[in-house]
């Protein structure tokens, strides 16, 4: 009796763990087979990476911008489209993981549970995707962010309803011919499966100066009332902040510390603030923040200085210590102050599959509130402004030191005050030198394409 008891018990423990297990693969089937099937080691199934009969990609014209011809992938026949786009829509591979070939390749190849890859052509249905970017306004911003032939990073969004209409990454390579990366040739391509806009992070230098600007309107009163003199050196906690190369800015008040950039002026004022009201300024703003963009969420920046002794707590209210920032999350900063203080999440898709969309909750419209709206006017009103051809821009360059052995990241961030043209844009440099020299033309450009894009001419 005991024994057939103890079999019985086996007998009933082997069918509960078979039935549980036969559950467990049959629910991870049906939730994740598409991504199993759109495996790399896959692709030989169809070959093409297994795009051969996925759908196109479109930009806001309806550019095709990858597409499948016979069973050969395409791109778009220009070359500074498909290479300024390459990090948005990807090639062939899955190696730039956040490209939307390689973030949507079920929908785009159309996998279903029932057809596998195998769909029956009389059964498929559009599987196209149409993103928000220009091909012009993109290839232009690569054009001119190539030129220098370094790292960098240039995205131009539409800060009222989110899309983004530029968007280039440097390093980047033509996805009709991916390179064999090898010892030889590895630093040419450094980082180039990296979308820098979503997947970086840059000492910020002074564009920070944004965050500590805000903190200061928002906790002295009297700041407007006050001047500063500037030697272009001053002993601050014990140490040096120098501004940049020492140059003296003389009496300025905080318009002109803005201007200038001066450091003497934003180091003074993150000291006066303190650590407290500096980090929930930078909380505030989102600069320890991921953004989820689509669904790809953004390189968190970093703003931390509950070590720091009182000359660092200084140079991180210019950007410098351990500060770091993301380009995709100054963009979003940069829309907010024009927006009222209001961020509208980025996004690359204009349109898709029911399902794409669904997934993506593109209808979700995320709006989180980065700034006080008197702040955020503000603020708009003491960046300095600028002629891009007919834009009327407030912005801000940064010249940021990262150490000894590699010149400074150049930056640009800012946005368009124009009422047709709500662009707000953020574009880096690395190991370039001033932001004014290197990350403003790329800029300009970026602006003035993107707007050219909004307006038709
Ligand atoms: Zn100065």
């Amino acid at each position: 009796m005991k024994r057939i008891l103890k079999r019985s018990t086996l007998i009933l423990a082997f069918t509960i763990l078979f039935i549980g297990g036969a559950s467990f693969f049959c629910v991870e089937l049906v939730l994740n087979a598409d991504d199993w099937a759109n495996q790399p080691y896959n692709a030989h199934i169809s070959g093409n990476g297994g795009l051969e009969q996925a759908g196109a990609v479109y930009d806001r014209n309806g550019a095709a911008l990858a597409k499948t011809q016979g069973t050969d992938r395409v791109y778009n026949e220009n070359y500074s489209v498909r290479v300024g786009l390459l990090h948005t829509v990807g090639d062939n591979s899955l190696n730039i993981s956040t490209a939307v070939q390689s973030k949507y390749r079920s929908q785009l190849t159309g996998y279903s549970l029932i057809w596998g890859l195998n769909m029956p052509q009389s059964l498929r249905t559009s599987h196209d995707i149409t993103l928000t970017v220009d091909a012009n306004a993109s290839a232009a911003t690569y054009d001119a962010l190539s030129a220098y032939g370094k790292q960098g990073a240039c995205v131009v969004y539409n800060y009222k309803t989110g899309e983004v209409i530029s968007s280039v990454s440097t390093y980047s390579y033509d996805p009709e011919a991916p390179p064999e990366i090898n010892e030889s040739n590895e630093h040419e391509y450094e980082g180039v499966y990296l979308d820098h806009v979503l997947s970086s992070t840059y000492t910020p230098g002074s564009i920070f100066k944004l965050v500590t600007a805000a903190a200061a309107i928002e906790n002295i009163p009297d700041l407007f009332e006050r001047t500063w003199y500037c030697e272009g050196h001053e002993d601050i906690g014990g140490a040096e902040v120098r501004c940049v190369d020492g140059e003296a800015h003389g009496t300025l008040d905080f318009y002109g510390a803005l201007e200038h950039s001066c450091n003497i002026v934003f180091a003074e004022l993150a000291v006066e603030l303190g650590p407290e009201k500096m980090t929930a300024a930078a909380e505030k703003m989102g600069i320890n923040l991921s953004y989820e963009i689509d669904d790809v969420s953004t390189a968190k920046g970093h703003y931390d200085v509950s070590k720091a002794s009182t000359n660092e707590l200084a140079w991180s209210g210019v950007g410098q210590y351990n500060d770091e920032v993301n380009p995709m999350q100054m963009a979003i900063l940069c829309g907010a102050i024009a927006n009222g203080g209001n961020s509208v999440n980025p996004t690359y898709i204009k349109s898709g599959t029911g399902d794409l969309l669904k997934m993506i909750g593109l209808n979700d419209t995320k709006s989180r509130e980065l700034l006080k709206s008197s702040t955020a006017s503000t603020l708009s009103q003491s960046m300095p402004s600028y002629s891009f051809g007919s834009l009327s821009v407030r912005a801000k360059t940064g010249t940021a030191e990262v150490g000894e052995e590699k010149n400074p990241n150049a930056w640009m961030v800012g946005f368009s005050t124009d009422e047709d043209c709500p662009l707000a844009f953020a574009c880096v440099v690395e190991d370039a030198g001033f932001g004014s020299q290197y990350a403003r033309p790329v800029a300009e450009t970026a602006m003035q394409s993107a707007a050219q894009a909004l307006r038709g001419y």
